[in-house]
């Protein structure tokens, strides 16, 4: 049975969010990710009515329905902040971007976890990264916390699925959180992905240590950087240290239907070439 994959890229939204359906729409995507603000700035103007409903009408235009859309966070956001300052900044901040999504009807926001800058216990930093998660999800309806894995480079927590599951443990609604797998980060935490079989593994490992169930989509990039190196550095697909066989086997995979599977390769003017072969690996 053919089983249609959402695919897409992380596309622009430079003069409004309502541009970026449209952005996807040009290259052919089925799914795609967006910054709903400037994402090396704290703070935005809110989102105008008029905007919000142009974004909607887009959407609607080029059948891109909530779940084929996974908006991402501002890099500045430690949800983990070991100051205590800082971290309230951050959550204030998150919690804007999730308001930014309710707004906008989407039903997915992916972030990364969060760092612990040396300062304090992983532990205690996952539990700070919980907590930010429960506080923002009282507040807010409709939106799911999707949980980025990271490639650990610094002191980036969410590198291990046993990370992930702990956070997602400390959770109150487990129905709003879950987990996008960026395959460059995969790779370069020690993910082996460049057989059939070791996709397969990896699938099943995650399912293991934290549910497959949790899976909300995927970043689907390769990688510059070197098996295990902790360097997060992401290639075109098939140019990249990971190559094309990872992208047929995890197309074919049960484990990626019905969730958007999102470029964020370096050469935006060849992800219309990028996406069409990734349909073609998934019949
Ligand atoms: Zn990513
Ligand atoms: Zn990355």
């Amino acid at each position: 049975m053919i089983q249609q994959r959402w695919v897409g890229a992380h596309v622009s939204a430079q003069g409004g969010v309502a541009n970026a359906p449209l952005n996807a729409a040009a290259i052919g995507a089925t799914a795609f990710a967006l910054f709903t603000k400037n994402q090396r700035r704290w703070t935005a103007a809110a989102l105008d009515e008029p905007e919000i409903a142009k974004f909607k009408q887009h959407c609607a235009e080029h059948h891109f329905s909530a779940s084929q859309i996974l908006p991402h966070d501002s890099y500045l956001i430690n949800l983990g902040h070991p100051d205590p300052n800082m971290l309230q900044k951050s959550r204030d901040a998150f919690l804007d971007e999730m308001q930014r999504c309710e707004q906008l009807g989407l039903t997915l926001l992916n972030f990364h976890p969060g760092s612990h800058l040396r300062e304090i216990s992983e532990s205690l930093c996952l539990r700070n990264i919980a907590d930010s998660i429960n506080l923002v999800l009282e507040q807010t309806t409709g939106v799911t916390a999707v949980l980025e894995n990271t490639a650990g480079q610094g002191s980036n927590l969410g590198h291990r699925f046993e990370q992930l599951a702990e956070i997602i443990e400390q959770i109150e609604d487990k129905s709003r959180v879950g987990v996008c797998l960026d395959t460059c980060h995969l790779f370069a935490a020690g993910y082996e992905l460049r057989t059939t079989d070791a996709v397969s593994k990896m699938f099943a490992e995650f399912d293991d240590v934290v549910g497959l169930k949790y899976l909300k989509g995927m970043h689907l990039n390769d990688c510059k950087s070197s098996f295990g190196s902790r360097v997060d550095r992401h290639d075109s697909l098939g140019y990249g240290t990971i190559g094309k066989a990872a992208f047929s086997a995890i197309m074919a995979h049960p484990a990626t239907t019905k969730i958007p599977l999102i470029l964020e390769t370096i050469r935006p003017e060849i992800w219309p070439e990028e996406i069409s072969w990734l349909q073609t690996q998934s019949r």
